[in-house]
């Protein structure tokens, strides 16, 4: 197979293992280069469908880069094969058809240039792949998928069901990639991108995986008018490389692309790679994430899977602003509990907020600070504005309405503060997609507008965040970018 058509993939978590596999399976040569060397350990006990155990690997705060907005902002990461799948939960909603085009009610620039249609056959193609349990049903704004594992809420719960219909809600299985139901394996996770997705294509021979390869420059040729080459820190070797390249996947993290492409200066670039406009790193978002309890005058089924409450209704809330709940077990003695579907009065939340997504947030070169290979280390200046804060602190209230309009009497237990910046890893949109250059980094196909050659295909490419977990979606999205890539290289 032609060698002049290989692309370098750069980061083997979710985004960058769904580009590749797309890649090798459209007859296109992939080299990844991964910064990790090492595949972390863990442990994972599953039992008749339900986590006895759990031991996920450690996530890292980012050292090198520095923080000026929320003085609390956590920057996590995990440089290892698989990236932070070796520590994520596994929860993946896909978005509904509203997410890609509710912010166009506030302006232009909040629509995506892609709809749910578009990556509708990407959705189910990975979530069979995911080994997903979930109720496959559509609920409101949430489109039901493909699922291995079927699972309905207790029916102990449907009056919650029926009260969250009458606000315009769904009441669903989170749908969660938990893999089957009994399990025993040395990682943290059922689902981690590297063991499920790139250990496979090892065997491929178009595929070459570089480990300890942290990429540290995209070079731009003058003289071809696109990206040639990508420079790279070798661990093993403690050399500096450089790899050819055809065309270059970015798929760092939100944070680790944007990085990389203000990195990639160049008498053309002199402000980073894609940024002609001044956009690259900004409308840096995330899920404003709490966490609480609360108790119920009766006992009802341990909800382990867990339960999904949908957003409001998009016609009912203001633009861009949504909050989804996770209702499950708050300690281990009721996941143990509810391993013999005993019931139980307590129920944990998780609640995921919006952010609407703004320039002031932005990921930009430090002005003083160095990462350990001299560049520019990276600034991450975010903060919840008061009507972000406002929101999830209401969604507290609307849950214990719905619960007292099912006939239960709930009262709220305490609130774990973590109401700052970076606490769910869900960071996005510092490459954010859309049609027009002057609100977007790349284009519909995740292709850098200064750049075609070049994709961004993490979270880094989305126009606005839904109140949904974004993996799924992020894999959908760069899988289609490279069935598109694949045929462009291949009728080129
Ligand atoms: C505790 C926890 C729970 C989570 N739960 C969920 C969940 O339930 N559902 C959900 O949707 N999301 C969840 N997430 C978020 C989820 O893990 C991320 O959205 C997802 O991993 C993003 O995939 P990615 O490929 O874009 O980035 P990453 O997973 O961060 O992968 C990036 C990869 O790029 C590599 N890399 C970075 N920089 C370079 C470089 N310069 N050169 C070479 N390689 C590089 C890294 O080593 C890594 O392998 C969770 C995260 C955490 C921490």
């Amino acid at each position: 197979m032609a060698d002049e058509r290989r692309v370098v993939v750069i980061g083997s978590g979710p985004a960058g293992a769904a580009a590749a596999r797309e890649l090798l399976q459209n007859g296109v040569p992939v080299t990844m280069l991964e910064a990790g060397s090492v595949l972390p350990q863990g442990l994972l006990l599953r039992l008749g469908g339900r986590n006895l155990y759990r031991r996920a690997p450690p996530v890292c705060e980012e050292a090198a880069h520095s923080v000026s907005g929320d003085p609390k902002t956590q920057c996590l990461v995990k440089l290892a094969p698989g990236g932070l799948s070796n520590c994520w939960t596994g929860a993946v909603p896909r978005f509904a058809p509203e997410d890609f085009t509710e912010g166009e009610r506030l302006h232009e620039r909040f629509r995506w240039p892609i709809t749910y249609a578009d990556l509708e056959p990407y959705y189910d193609k990975l979530e069979r792949s995911l080994q997903i349990t979930a109720d496959p049903r559509d609920v409101p704004q949430l489109p039901g998928g493909y699922a291995s594992y079927r699972h309905r809420i207790p029916a102990d719960w449907q009056d919650v069901e029926h009260a969250a219909n009458r606000f315009g809600q769904g009441f669903t299985t989170y749908p969660l990639a938990d893999g089957p139901p009994n399990l025993l394996v040395r990682r943290g996770t059922a689902f981690n991108s590297y063991t499920s997705i790139v250990r496979p294509l090892l065997g491929l021979p178009h595929f070459r995986l570089e480990t300890g390869a942290h990429a540290l420059q995209l070079q731009w040729s003058a003289a071809k008018g696109k990206v040639d080459g990508v420079l790279y820190h070798s661990r093993h070797k403690n050399t500096t490389e450089r790899l050819e390249a055809n065309a270059v996947v970015i798929a760092c993290g939100p944070l680790g692309s944007a990085k990389l492409l203000h990195n990639s200066t160049s008498s053309h670039f002199p402000d980073g790679l894609g940024n002609s406009t001044g956009l690259l790193g900004r409308f840096l978002h995330d899920h404003p994430r709490e966490w609480w309890a609360f108790q119920m005058d009766r006992p009802r089924t341990l909800l382990s899977p867990s339960a999904y409450l949908t957003r409001l209704p998009y016609g009912s809330s203001a633009p861009l602003l949504a909050t989804s709940w996770t209702l499950g077990v708050a300690s281990l003695q009721d996941r143990i509990r509810s391993r013999f579907a005993l019931k139980g009065t307590t129920v944990g939340v998780q609640i995921l907020g919006t952010m609407i997504p703004s320039e002031a947030c932005v990921a930009k070169p430090s002005s003083t600070r160095k990462d350990e290979f001299g560049l520019p280390a990276l600034d991450v200046c975010i903060h919840y504005n008061d009507e972000e804060v406002r929101n999830v602190v209401r969604a507290r209230e609307h849950l214990m309405n719905l619960m007292a309009a099912a006939g239960c009497r709930a009262t709220l237990g305490e609130v774990v503060p973590t109401l700052f910046p970076g606490t769910a890893a869900h960071y996005g949109g510092t490459a954010r997609m859309h049609t027009k250059r002057e609100y977007g980094v790349t284009d519909a196909w995740n292709r850098v507008h200064d750049a075609p050659n070049v994709l961004v295909c993490d979270a880094a490419c989305f126009t606005t965040a839904a109140e949904k977990n974004p993996t799924l979606t992020v894999m959908a999205i760069a899988a289609r970018a490279a069935t598109r890539l694949a045929h462009d290289l291949k009728h080129a």
